[in-house]
């Protein structure tokens, strides 16, 4: 990820216009130009060039000024603003399709999911379908006044850097060239792995203003487990989501639990997934095998069957604290993160869930008891992989503001 880059005016102009919405955009508060200058480090004779350029072109706005507590001028603090830039999300996911159009003040004014199982399908059709209603959105927004500064695309799968899906087993898709679609390539999307969006939607003014304090800060590291029939993972260190050499590090389902296990969907024994996957639980539990194991409502029925208590179901959630409480603590050991995220369907297995895992944890952590990691369910949920492939849509203006905005003066 990391580029080369000359150092001339533009530059320098770039990234401090680049600095100054990173930082309004992580304030929950508007900022006067006084506080801005001094959270960036930037002078207030180079606030005072910046903040224009930013009001002209719509993105920021001044509110009243607040008269000064003791003496001095009165502040007259500074806002993201909406109604100019949105950033587009799209997923494929193994239970539909669809796409979100987020505004850079984090609302969502746009978006649709299409539920179908996805299982095989044929990827021209569905990144058809998907160009249709992603351009019906498009237009829609576009007609009210937006621009749209990028787009991301989500994928249950490995993604490089360079825009191939090396494999999505549980699509059945291997190998493509995500470029040929019409639709990436028109948006020159960007493209994940739908853990890795996800998490990108859970740190907090990650080209979106931040609205409130949460679980996790703009600047904190956590770990973000997501599961559907796959398991996901994805690591921010810093706020900053580590992707590795290619693209896809984070593969947390892929971990081996046991040499002995279950067949994972990967070839190997014993992975994550393969303990608690979607189709995994159902299965484990014996409810259903094969592709009815796969189908949503054999998940819903296994969730009914533990929220009354049956043995099976209550021995398989079990069982998932168990695997799960061990792979937390594994990946605390190695990677020293304070904080895990546990997103999709465990949030069906109700809160009491997350506790037991946290509990059991700690209780294995090399470092304990100074060492603790909080288990958590994420604040954003729905689809997060959507909300994070709009947000990576949107960190083309933050990245780029030049690109954007004006700021025609050497
Ligand atoms: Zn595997």
């Amino acid at each position: 990820m990391a580029s080369l880059r000359r150092i001339n005016q533009d530059d320098l102009r770039n990234h401090n216009l680049s600095v100054v919405i990173d930082t309004l955009l992580r304030n929950i508060e508007p900022m006067s130009r006084a506080e801005l200058a001094k959270a960036t480090g930037l002078t207030k004779a180079t606030m005072s060039l910046l903040v224009p350029i930013l009001i002209d072109a719509g993105v920021v706005r001044e509110g009243d000024p607040v008269a000064a507590a003791a003496f001095g001028r009165p502040s007259t603090p500074l806002a993201i603003a909406g109604g100019v830039l949105c950033g587009v999300g799209m997923q494929v996911n193994t239970d539909g399709y669809g796409t979100t159009v987020v505004d850079l003040d984090g609302s969502t004014i746009a978006g649709e999911w299409v539920e179908r199982p996805m299982g095989g399908s044929d990827p021209a059709e569905v990144f058809a379908a998907l160009d249709e209603l992603v351009a019906r959105h498009e237009r829609e927004v576009t007609a009210r006044g937006w621009r749209v500064a990028g787009a991301g695309l989500a994928l249950p799968g490995l993604v490089t850097d360079d825009m191939r899906l090396l494999t999505a087993r549980n699509l059945g898709w291997a190998d493509l060239d995500l470029r040929r679609f019409d639709v990436v390539a028109r948006l020159d999307a960007r493209g994940g792995n739908e853990a890795n969006m996800a998490a990108l939607a859970q740190i907090p003014g990650y080209a979106t203003q931040r609205r409130r304090k949460g679980i996790v800060g703009p600047g904190d590291s956590f770990l973000y487990v997501s599961a559907d029939i796959g398991i996901g993972g994805a690591y921010v260190r810093d706020g900053r989501l580590v992707t590795g050499d290619r693209g896809f590090a984070g593969e947390i389902g892929h971990v081996s639990l046991s040499l002995d296990g279950p067949r994972c969907s990967c070839g190997r024994l014993g992975c994550l997934e393969a303990y608690v996957g979607r189709r995994a639980l159902v299965e484990r539990a014996g409810l259903a095998h094969g592709e009815e194991a796969v189908r949503i409502e054999s998940f819903e029925a296994l969730a009914q069957l533990l929220r009354a208590g049956e043995s099976r179901a209550v021995a398989c959630a079990d069982e998932a604290v168990r695997v799960l409480s061990s792979i937390v603590a594994s990946a605390v050991n190695m990677l020293d993160v304070g904080t895990v995220l546990l997103g999709g369907l465990w949030e069906r297995f109700g809160s009491g869930f997350t506790e037991r895992i946290e509990r059991e944890a700690n209780a294995q952590l090399l470092g304990r008891p100074a060492v603790q990691v909080r288990v958590r369910m994420p604040e954003v949920g729905g689809h997060p992989a959507l909300r994070g492939a709009a947000k990576l849509g949107l960190r083309r203006f933050i990245d780029d503001p030049l690109g954007f905005v004006g700021g025609a003066e050497g």
